[in-house]
């Protein structure tokens, strides 16, 4: 074979890779497959796209060296023929604070100009910057709210939830409780307020002025007796209740406080602005007789239906002028109306390809946090289509996340056209679908991890037939799924264990039922969820599958179970503390206040005594946070050091074994193994600390061995090596049993969040939870539990989670994998279209009753699934 066309790799060693010499082709579209922890991402990640990556910097940025010595080469001996390349990623987490669609895609970016050139503005006004349209400069946030859209405000219902009680007895809630609250009470009678009286009888300037004063007189109080003590005198300052809380929200430094206090305010569109972020003066601009921000909120595929007659007017006009032959005709257009059809031209034409990647139904302020991972990477797979780069490759990350199979199809034209452009496509990924119309296979295996590293097969993708060893190779070709289950431990034969057709359907044991369901795109739908079962939610994307599961379910049964929905693991002593909140804060702000929202009716609740939710979000965002901790098999890992005699003669308490506390860490990297790197174009990056070479603790803390390893060592170990290391353990092997079950036996326990894909991370949560005695009836709720996963680790999660309904708990998961589906006891299929064409049952019952429906999308595909 001649190197001519092809990428090739010698003796690569990242990770898990055992010495792989594997030949690619250029100018195609190359599928990378292979159970989990395989080492797929290792070679189209951690070795094309790095050393690319490497190649790159030393080329353009000499400075940029230092930093990749850091950062470290990839281990390979030599990679020939790689052109520079992009990578389009879902592991590392997405971009936060004030991005959105328009600005990941930089639609906004148009439309701001669009309306700075070509809006229509009031008569004598001045034309405005660009700058001006955009809530994120000084120049166009709104000064009331600051460019969010949104206040926070306090009212007398928000501060005085049962205005039957007197304040004695506690009226204004809003107030802080103990001695503070008792000394504004004695303060509120010193001023003369009756506070023996229910609220609701006070006069209402009274209770105004208790509630919302700005005023903060100071009184002698002499304290009203209570509970039999008797106080001095003292000078006592008046807070109003709005005061007390605004302050406290604004101020204070306690997360708990905050969430105290925030329980009293109400968030509520921006006066000023009506929500729409920006100042009057640019509000006032418009274009087809509507605000900038009023555009943004449209749907795309709206959006580019409003756009499309200037931008057709720019054709004719431009086609007239071609015909006339002569630079004048161009003249009698105005600047304008030349630089609205250009710009209208441009934003059509770059939503076409978002509406064909199935994302036509979002809008261009739809903050990028509420995105999907999957969403987010087809977003930036369509901005590159136009970036008319050639000659690159792209690597990408399992793009068929969160589309339905429907879907599919557009996905493969979009990829088809980057590689006509003359690029090549190195892809992740695990939908047989895709990968069955790839023009080449790597397939990495057999198992994961060390059991993993080796390149199987490279080649056509009808060639995999023959290599038996492959796990990827039973899921491709009919009839070989037979073949290959006799000879492994594990793998094939199981997945028509979970299938309906071989157990039979389970009959639901009662029905949660919610009628009036409205939120996004779902108006008033009527919705009955089978509990003691397994249900599948499918639909396209945009269908309103997550809203239902993730949000209207989870909160409504939130609620009713008392608090907060329940996320399994979050590890006892190793917890980062602050996390939690910035998330809940992140979702705060990017959820828009609809004031319809909610569910009429909810019957059936009653049933249901605990909720969990397994999502893919990371289980932490910076390589403090690992395995380990999450799981809380850290801890008993300490107590095991703690407990050697080394240790005890030292007196190194379970602590000290904590790379969260000074006295044991390294001081260098204070116990994260890791520094920051800032790189000019990539997401932050983690270069080993110089000190401890990664091992976070102080030598020290080194010197005390267990059996022969050092904690250090503990976390460099596999889950499987763990599981015999740690075997006579009992409190270490029940969570390292479950992380097995679930398929993680290859992770390593100190291996950072970061470095964790979602799908892992809710396998991870999974396993928490299975590892946990369980009581009362549960109700799971998954979204996309399969993403990120081959087939077989399908099976096993599968299995996880049928045996869960099997110990009598309820499954709902929002899926897109037909084989899971066919396996399902109950499926609700929405749909029909995305966005505002979603958001109805279009079919739900058995998987068969929805195969054979004469309606919607999934019907084929399920049907195909089940035959
Ligand atoms: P796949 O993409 O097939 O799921 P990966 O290439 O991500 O597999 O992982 C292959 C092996 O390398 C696994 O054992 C995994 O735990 C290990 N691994 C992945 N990332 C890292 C890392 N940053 N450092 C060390 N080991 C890693
Ligand atoms: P699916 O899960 O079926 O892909 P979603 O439930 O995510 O669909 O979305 C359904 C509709 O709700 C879409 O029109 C989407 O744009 C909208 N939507 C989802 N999340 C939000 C949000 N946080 N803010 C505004 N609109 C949202
Ligand atoms: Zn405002
Ligand atoms: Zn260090």
């Amino acid at each position: 074979m001649s190197d001519e066309g092809y990428v090739r790799v010698r003796g690569a060693r990242e990770h898990n890779l055992r010495g792989a010499d594997v030949d690619i082709p250029r100018d195609a579209l190359v599928v990378f497959t292979g159970v989990s922890g395989s080492g797929k991402s290792s070679l189209a990640f951690g070795t094309l796209y790095a050393e690319a990556q490497r190649r790159y910097f030393e080329s353009v940025a000499p400075y940029a060296r230092r930093l990749i010595h850091q950062v470290g080469a990839p281990r390979v001996e030599e990679v020939t023929g790689l052109p520079p390349a992009v990578a389009l990623e879902q592991r590392r987490s997405a971009p936060t604070g004030r991005s959105s669609v328009g600005t990941v895609t930089t639609l906004s970016n148009s439309l701001r100009m669009l309306f700075s050139r070509a809006g229509s503005y009031p008569e004598g006004a001045e034309r405005l910057d660009s700058d001006a349209f955009s809530p994120n400069t000084a120049a166009g946030a709104c000064r009331e709210c600051h460019g969010l859209g949104t206040v926070h405000r306090v009212t007398e219902e928000s501060l005085v939830p049962d205005p039957s009680l007197t304040i004695r007895e506690g009226a204004i809630a809003a107030w802080p409780g103990a001695w503070l609250g008792k000394n504004l009470r004695d303060i509120t009678a010193t001023l003369g307020y009756d506070i023996d009286r229910p609220w609701r009888e006070l006069p209402q300037d009274a209770r105004d002025w208790l509630l919302f004063t700005d005023e903060q007189p100071v009184v002698t109080v002499h304290p009203v007796r209570e509970a039999g003590r008797i106080q001095r005198p003292y000078q006592g300052t008046y807070q109003s209740a709005k005061r007390y809380v605004l302050h406290t929200f604004a101020d204070t430094k306690s997360a708990t406080m905050r969430q105290r206090v925030q329980r009293y305010l109400v968030s509520a569109d921006c006066p000023v602005c009506g929500g729409r972020r920006l100042r009057p003066e640019a509000l006032a601009v418009t274009f087809e007789g509507q605000d900038i921000a009023a555009l943004a909120a449209l749907p795309l595929e709206r959006l580019a239906e409003l756009l499309r007659p200037s931008a057709e007017a720019g054709d004719a006009a431009d086609a007239a002028d071609a015909s006339a032959g002569s630079a004048g005709a161009a003249g009698e257009r105005s600047v304008e109306e030349n630089v609205a059809a250009t710009l209208a031209r441009d934003l059509v034409s770059r939503i076409e390809v978002l509406t064909e990647l199935g994302l036509g139904y979002l809008s261009a302020d739809r903050p990028t946090p509420t995105l999907s991972a999957g969403e987010l990477q087809r977003l930036r797979l369509a901005t590159q289509l136009r970036s008319g780069l050639f000659g690159v490759v792209y690597v990408l990350d399992e793009p068929s996340a969160g589309l339905h199979p429907a879907d599919t199809e557009a996905l493969l034209t979009v990829l088809d056209r980057l590689k006509a452009a003359g690029n090549s496509l190195f892809v992740v990924e695990h939908d047989m679908a895709l990968v069955r119309r790839a023009d080449w296979i790597v397939d990495v295996g057999p198992g994961a991890g060390e059991h993993g590293g080796e390149v199987l097969y490279s080649g056509p993708v009808p060639g995999l037939a023959g290599t038996e060893a492959s796990a990827t190779r039973r899921y491709l070709f009919d009839g070989a799924e037979n073949d290959g289950a006799g000879d492994d431990e594990g793998g094939a034969g199981d997945g028509s264990a979970t299938r309906a057709a071989a157990r039979g359907v389970r009959e639901p044991a009662r029905w949660l039922s919610l009628s009036g369901v409205t939120r996004h795109n779902l108006r008033g739908l009527d919705v009955d969820v089978p509990l003691g079962v397994f249900t599948a939610v499918t639909g396209v994307s945009g269908s309103g599958k997550s809203t239902l599961v993730s949000k209207v379910l989870a909160e409504i049964v939130a609620d009713r179970t008392g608090g907060a929905v329940e996320q399994p693991g979050g590890g006892a002593g190793d917890a980062v503390g602050s996390e939690d909140g910035t998330e809940e804060d992140d979702a705060q702000r990017t959820e828009r206040t609809d004031p319809e929202a909610g569910v009429a009716v909810a019957k059936g609740l009653e049933a249901i005594d605990r909720l969990v939710r397994v999502d893919q979000k990371p289980i932490g965002r910076t390589p403090r946070s690992n395995l380990a901790t999450y799981t809380g098999l850290f801890d008993a890992v300490r107590k095991v050091f703690a407990a050697t005699d080394e240790a005890r003669a030292r007196g190194y308490n379970a602590g000290r074994f904590s790379f969260n506390v000074t006295s044991g860490r390294c001081p260098t990297c204070q116990g994260e193994g890791y520094i920051a790197v800032e790189l000019l174009f990539l997401p932050g990056t983690y270069a080993p600390c110089t000190d401890c070479h990664g091992a976070r603790y102080n030598p020290e803390t080194l010197e005390i061995t267990y059996r022969g390893a050092t904690i250090a060592d503990v976390l460099e170990m596999t889950v499987d090596g763990a599981a015999e290391f740690l075997a006579d353990v009992p409190a270490a092997a029940r969570g390292l049993g479950a992380l097995r079950r679930v398929g993680l036996g290859y992770l390593r326990l100190g291996q950072p969040a970061t470095e964790l894909s979602g799908g892992e991370a809710q396998r991870i949560k999974l396993a928490s939870e299975l590892q946990r005695v369980r009581r009362g009836h549960t109700l799971y709720l998954l979204d996309e539990p399969t993403t990120g996963l081959h087939p077989a680790d399908t099976d096993v999660l599968m299995r996880e989670l049928h045996g869960l309904v099997d110990a009598g708990h309820s499954v709902v998961v929002v899926e897109h994998d037909m084989a899971v589906v066919a396996g399902a006891d109950w499926v609700v299929d929405l749909g029909p279209g995305g966005g505002e064409r979603g958001g109805r049952i279009v079919a739900s019952g058995t998987p068969a009753d929805v195969a054979y429906a004469a309606t919607g999308a999934t019907a084929p595909y399920l049907r195909a699934a089940l035959e």
